[in-house]
C-alpha cells in the first residue's frame, strides 16, 4: 500500500534540473536515489540571470552561504527592475522589491502620498522609496530595518551567470549523492497498461528506469509533452512576445544594483549587470519585427562591446495543461514559460520543487495528490501572468503596431478588476496565493500610468501640517538610511568579489 518512491530520474541539467536535484538531495531521505541525465551536446538555454528575493528562501533551505554563492557565480545584488518607456516613451520607474515609505496607523503609505498629491504636491512616490534612492546612488548594504521605525530595510535578489549557477548547484548536488549521467535521451517507453513512463533509453543504448521522472528538458518537454502527450495552453494573446536574442557585452561602470527593462518598438530589452560582464537581450514579437531588426536594435543599444555572438531563442508563452501527469512532473521551461519581464521563471522552479516535496508521492501516484499539485501550480502561473500582462496593457503607447495591439487587447477578467479597483479607490486587492505583494502592484500600476481617483478617507485623520511632517519624516529617514550604505561595487569588492 505504502510503497515509497526509491528512484527519481531527472531529465535535464539546466537551472531547473540542478535546482531540483539539489533540493531533493538535501531534503529527501537517503534511501531515495536521485539521478540526473543531461546532454552536453544539446546544452542549456543559457539565459535566466535575474532573480527575485524568494531565491533567498531556496538558498536558506539549501544552507548556501550567499557571499560564497555570489563569488562563484560572479553575481551582483538586485533591488528591483527599472522600466523605461513602458507607460509612455520617456517614462521611467522602478518596481523595487521593497515597500515604499512606511505605513501609519492601519493605512498603507501611498494613501497619504495620494492625499498630498491631490493637495498640490508634485513629489514622486519613489522619493519615499529606500530601494529607489539606494538604486539611484548605486548603493547596497545589508539592512533589515531602518532604525527602530516601521520602515522595512532592503529586500534584495541577485543577478548571476546562469552557466556558473548550474555548475555551482551541480557541485552541491553531486556532493550529496546525486548521480549524473551524460547522454542524449533518444526514446521513452511507457507501460502498456497504466501509461506511466517505464524507461528512457540513451543514444549510447543505456536504459534507465525510475519510479518518478522529472522533466527538466526545457522548452521541448521531452517527457511530459512528447512522450506523455500533455498539451500546452497558449497565452500569446496576452503575452505576445515569442522570440528573444541574447548577447553578453563588456562590463561598464557603474555596477548598477538593478535590472533594466527598456521597452522597444515590438518588445523590450534587458540589461543585467554581472561582475565580469553585462547580460543583454531583446525580447520581441515576431509578428511585428524581423529577427535581423531585433538583432540590430539589440547591438545598437549595448553599453559595451559584445563578447559573443547573439544567441536566438524561440518560445510560446503559456503553460502545460497538466504539470504533473502519471509518474512525471515537469519543472522549468518544460512546464511552461511566461515572459522573462519580472524574472519569475527561476522562482517558479523553486516553488514547484517545494510543492512537489510537500506532496511527495508514493508509487500509487494517486490522482488526489496529482490534482492538488496541478491546481496549486496553475493558480501561481495565472497570478503571475496577470501581473506581467499589466505591464503591456497599461500603456498610453500607440506609436507602433505592437503597442497598439497591447493597449487594446482584452485582458483576463481577474486583472481588469484589480486595475479598476486601484484606479477608482487606490485599493490593492491581493490574492493570498499571489507571488507579488501589494507594493509590487502599486509600483507597476502607478509607474504604468494608473492614477487613483481618490485616496482612503482615513488619510484625512491627519491635519495638513501633520501630513507634511509625516511625509518629510519619511523622506529624511530614507535619505539618512541611504547615506549610510556603501556603494554597490565596494560592497561586492569587500564581501563577494570573484577571484
Ligand atoms: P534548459 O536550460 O533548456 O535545460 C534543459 C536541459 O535538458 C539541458 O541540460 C539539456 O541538455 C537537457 N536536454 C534536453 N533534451 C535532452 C535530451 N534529449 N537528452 C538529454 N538531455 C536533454 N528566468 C529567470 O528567472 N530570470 C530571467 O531573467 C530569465 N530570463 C530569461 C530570458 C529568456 C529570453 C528566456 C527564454 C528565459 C529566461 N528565463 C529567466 C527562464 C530561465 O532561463 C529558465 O527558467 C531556466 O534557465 C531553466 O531552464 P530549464 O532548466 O528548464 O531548461
Amino acid at each position: 500500500m505504502m510503497e515509497p518512491v526509491e528512484n527519481v530520474l531527472i531529465v535535464g541539467g539546466g537551472t531547473a534540473g540542478w535546482i531540483t536535484a539539489a533540493a531533493m538531495a538535501k531534503l529527501l531521505p537517503k534511501q531515495v536515489q536521485v539521478t540526473l541525465v543531461e546532454s552536453d551536446a544539446i546544452g542549456t538555454v543559457g539565459v535566466g540571470e535575474a532573480t527575485i528575493p524568494q531565491i533567498r528562501r531556496l538558498n536558506m533551505l539549501l544552507g548556501i552561504d550567499e557571499m560564497e554563492f555570489l563569488r562563484e557565480t560572479k553575481g551582483t545584488f538586485k533591488l528591483g527592475i527599472e522600466f523605461n518607456n513602458w507607460g509612455r516613451v520617456g517614462d521611467s520607474y522602478i518596481h523595487t522589491f521593497g515597500e515604499v515609505g512606511m505605513p501609519l496607523g492601519a493605512l498603507p503609505f501611498h494613501h497619504y502620498w495620494l492625499r498630498a498629491r491631490q493637495g498640490g504636491s508634485n513629489a514622486d512616490l519613489w522619493r519615499y522609496s529606500l530601494h529607489r534612492q539606494a538604486s539611484d546612488e548605486n548603493r547596497f548594504g545589508l539592512l533589515e530595518r531602518v532604525g527602530n521605525t516601521k520602515m522595512e530595510g532592503l529586500a534584495f535578489a541577485f543577478h548571476f551567470d546562469a552557466g556558473l549557477y548550474a555548475q555551482y548547484l551541480r557541485r552541491y548536488a553531486e556532493a550529496r549523492g546525486v548521480k549524473r549521467i551524460e547522454g542524449k535521451v533518444q526514446d521513452v517507453s511507457l507501460h502498456s497498461e497504466n501509461g506511466r513512463i517505464e524507461t528512457i533509453s540513451l543514444e549510447s543504448s543505456e536504459e534507465l528506469s525510475a519510479d518518478l521522472f522529472i522533466d527538466c528538458s526545457g522548452f521541448r518537454g521531452l517527457l511530459i509533452g512528447e512522450a506523455l502527450g500533455v498539451g500546452y495552453e497558449d497565452w500569446s494573446q496576452w503575452l505576445p512576445c515569442d522570440r528573444a536574442v541574447a548577447v553578453p557585452c563588456e562590463r561598464t561602470e557603474p555596477l548598477l544594483p538593478y535590472t533594466k527593462a527598456t521597452a522597444r518598438d515590438a518588445g523590450w530589452q534587458w540589461r543585467i549587470p554581472l561582475q565580469h560582464r553585462t547580460g543583454n537581450g531583446h525580447v520581441y514579437c515576431s509578428k511585428y519585427l524581423s529577427d535581423d531588426e531585433a538583432v540590430g536594435t539589440l547591438l545598437s543599444n549595448l553599453d559595451g562591446q559584445p563578447t559573443a555572438d547573439p544567441k536566438p531563442l524561440r518560445f510560446t508563452t503559456g503553460r502545460r495543461e497538466r504539470f504533473w501527469h502519471k509518474n512525471c512532473v515537469s519543472i522549468g521551461l518544460a512546464s511552461g514559460f511566461l515572459e522573462p519581464l519580472e524574472s519569475t521563471s527561476i522562482h517558479l522552479i523553486q516553488s514547484n520543487v517545494s510543492r512537489l516535496l510537500e506532496l511527495f508521492p508514493n508509487k500509487s501516484f494517486d490522482e488526489a495528490t496529482i490534482g492538488e499539485y496541478n491546481r496549486l501550480v496553475g493558480i501561481e502561473y495565472e497570478l503571475i501572468r496577470d501581473f506581467l500582462v499589466l505591464h503591456y496593457h497599461q500603456t498610453e503607447r500607440e506609436d507602433t503596431e505592437f503597442w497598439r495591439y497591447c493597449r487594446h487587447m482584452s485582458v483576463p477578467e481577474t486583472l481588469r478588476e484589480k486595475m479598476e479597483l486601484f484606479g477608482e479607490a487606490g485599493i490593492l486587492y491581493r490574492n493570498l496565493d499571489d507571488l507579488f505583494r501589494e507594493a509590487s502592484w502599486l509600483q507597476v500600476m502607478l509607474g504604468q500610468g494608473i492614477t487613483p481617483k481618490r485616496y482612503h478617507p482615513m488619510a484625512d485623520r491627519l491635519s495638513d501640517d501633520q501630513l507634511r511632517d509625516f511625509l518629510s519624516q519619511v523622506e529624511r529617514l530614507v535619505q539618512h538610511a541611504v547615506s549610510g550604505l556603501p556603494r554597490h561595487e565596494e560592497f561586492i569588492a569587500q564581501r563577494c568579489a570573484a577571484a
